[in-house]
């Protein structure tokens, strides 16, 4: 069948809003068009949200697609894209929903495009379960440059729950050749350096924060780094952790400050996850592991190790499989290290 006539069709039931935005982006990027039925059945505001509607209208703008059931609530989509037209493009989520998700959905198509883009997203810039605007620079970004992708990212203004006003901007350079990239090495001794990022908040929080990752890992003043977000228009507190070595790719892990939660079982919290990382022998971590899938398979291929496969990673393969002539396996290599394969 003509690609253009194909219509994919896909149950969301299993998935969250994961499985909309790698819908729409391999429908950008493939030309083919999909209809999703039961969107975030399973979560406790089922349908589209306004991160998610932000992500559609972003996608259908990009891709001069034709969309039935755009509307906050709705359990179904329709998208039928049009030719990708690089340019300048700015959204506005008009919350405080996640930018960074909404940016990852509509950048594999612009990646292969003849000009370059700028794209502009106003909402969230750090949110619990979605990719912080400092792991798309310090994390996926430069994953991506391994398989050839190139931008440039500025994150200008902060924005958190509840007001959001934050602001990020990724320049996208045209014409990626993309080639498929390897990710299993592992430095033994990596370098950790930890950030507490505070807006209208004490000092004090950050300084207690990371003075608990300080004693667990071993760090020095050197390492340890406290940023303030003084444009917010919400107070927040954000910790980071960041890994890094010799032939490895950087990870960073983050966790939330949370009114109620004291500053020392926040950074407790972030300090347990990155050891389970640290002692395990792979090299992903879970976020970075279902995010790496969709440009492995748009290389036509690549591996990495991880140390659990989780639901996010096998939903968002067996959708992947649907759009793109791959496969998408993995198997046990030991307790806690998954090799994950993409194969064309
Ligand atoms: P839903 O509310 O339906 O769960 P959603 O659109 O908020 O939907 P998910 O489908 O859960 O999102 O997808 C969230 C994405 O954010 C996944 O790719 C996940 O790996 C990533 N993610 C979550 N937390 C982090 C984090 N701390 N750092 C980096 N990436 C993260």
């Amino acid at each position: 069948m003509d690609k253009k006539m194909e219509m994919i069709e896909i149950s969301g039931v299993e998935g969250g809003g994961q499985l909309l935005r790698t819908a729409l982006a391999l429908s950008l990027c493939t030309g083919t068009a999909f209809e999703m039925q039961h969107i975030r059945a399973k979560r406790k505001r089922p349908g589209l949200m306004r991160q998610h509607l932000t992500a559609v209208g972003a996608a259908a703008q990009i891709g001069r697609a034709y969309v039935e059931g755009a509307q906050l609530g709705a359990t179904t989509l329709r998208f039928v894209p049009g030719q990708v037209q690089p340019g300048r493009y700015r959204f506005s989520i008009g919350t405080a929903g996640s930018a960074s998700l909404v940016l990852q959905t509509v950048l594999p198509a612009l990646w292969s495009c003849a000009a370059p883009s700028e794209v502009t997203v106003e909402g969230g810039t750090h949110n619990p379960l979605a990719p912080s605007a400092d792991f798309l620079a310090e994390c996926y970004l430069p994953a991506l440059r391994r398989f050839g992708v190139d931008t440039a990212f500025a994150l200008q203004r902060h924005g958190f729950y509840p007001a959001g006003g934050g602001s990020v901007q990724l320049r996208v350079a045209p014409g990626a050749a993309l080639r498929e990239a390897v990710f299993d090495r592992r430095d033994p001794a990596p370098k950790l350096e930890a950030t507490a990022l505070l807006a209208s908040l004490p000092d004090l929080i950050g300084q207690r924060e990371l003075q608990v990752l300080a004693d667990q890992f071993k760090l020095g003043p050197g390492a340890l780094h406290l940023r303030r977000a003084p444009t917010a228009q919400s107070q927040a507190n954000v910790l980071m952790l960041r890994v890094s070595g010799e032939g490895q790719h950087t990870e960073l892990f983050d966790a939330l400050g949370e009114r109620g939660v004291g500053a020392e079982q926040v950074a407790a919290g972030l300090a347990r996850r990155v050891s389970e990382y640290l002692n395990s022998e792979a090299a992903v971590s879970e976020h970075l592991s279902d995010q790496l899938l969709l440009p492995m398979a748009l290389a036509g291929g690549g591996e990495f190790t991880t140390a659990f496969v989780s639901e996010h990673l096998s939903s968002n393969a067996r959708l992947i499989e649907k759009f793109l002539p791959v496969e998408i396996d993995w198997t046990q290599q030991s307790k806690r290290c998954w090799r994950v394969t993409v194969r064309s």
